[in-house]
Parts: C-alpha cells; sequence; structure tokens
C-alpha cells in the first residue's frame, strides 16, 4: 500500500493530491514538481512488476520530464504534524501544508 495527501498552498489556493511509494498494482510513486505545466504530479518511479507500456518518470499530465524531485517522503507523511522543508508551491512559491492523508492501494 502507498500513502497519500492533499495538499494546499498556504498563500494561494493552489491544491494537489499526491500519491506515495507501492500500490498494488506494483508501481512506485514520488511526488514531483514538473517544470513544464507547474502542477505538483506523482510521477512513476518504480515498476516491481515490470509492468510494460508504463511509462516511467514522465509527467501524468503533460507527458513532460522536466521534473524536479518534490520535498515530501513517507517519514515526514507519518509524523503527526510535518515540519518543513516541504516543498514550495509551483504557483506562487508559498508554504505548502498538508490538508489531509490517505492509504490507497
Ligand atoms: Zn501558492
Ligand atoms: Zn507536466
Amino acid at each position: 500500500m502507498g500513502s497519500g495527501c492533499s495538499v494546499t498552498c498556504a498563500q494561494c489556493d493552489y491544491r494537489a493530491t499526491l500519491e506515495l511509494g507501492y500500490g498494488m498494482a506494483g508501481l512506485g510513486f514520488t511526488p514531483m514538481h514538473c517544470l513544464d505545466c507547474d502542477e505538483l504530479v506523482s510521477v512513476v518511479s518504480g515498476n516491481a512488476l515490470d509492468e510494460p507500456d508504463v511509462p516511467m518518470g514522465t509527467c501524468p499530465r503533460c507527458s513532460g520530464r522536466r521534473l524536479l524531485e518534490w520535498l515530501l517522503d513517507e517519514d515526514t507523511l507519518e509524523q503527526s504534524e510535518p515540519r518543513p522543508p516541504l516543498g514550495l508551491c509551483p504557483k506562487c512559491g508559498g508554504p505548502i501544508e498538508i490538508s489531509g492523508r490517505f492509504i490507497w492501494d
């Protein structure tokens, strides 16, 4: 199972939902900042079952490959009070807050 969270920018209204870790389908996701569409996205970063036809390392929204790893990992997410550094808002550069968490499979 993977974990995930909703994030909200404290400065503008930007929101995103991010997934981390591995799910039942054997795909691992890492939150990244896509420089092409300026969105936070969950990028496929691992493929445990060697599923063919799964694009790795591309933005799920625009298929761009200019991705910056965004500062969020499962340890940070598991803390009851996530501390900075989280990454910054891709729209305004403001601080991002975690507004919800979930488990996915
Ligand atoms: Zn913002
Ligand atoms: Zn993109």
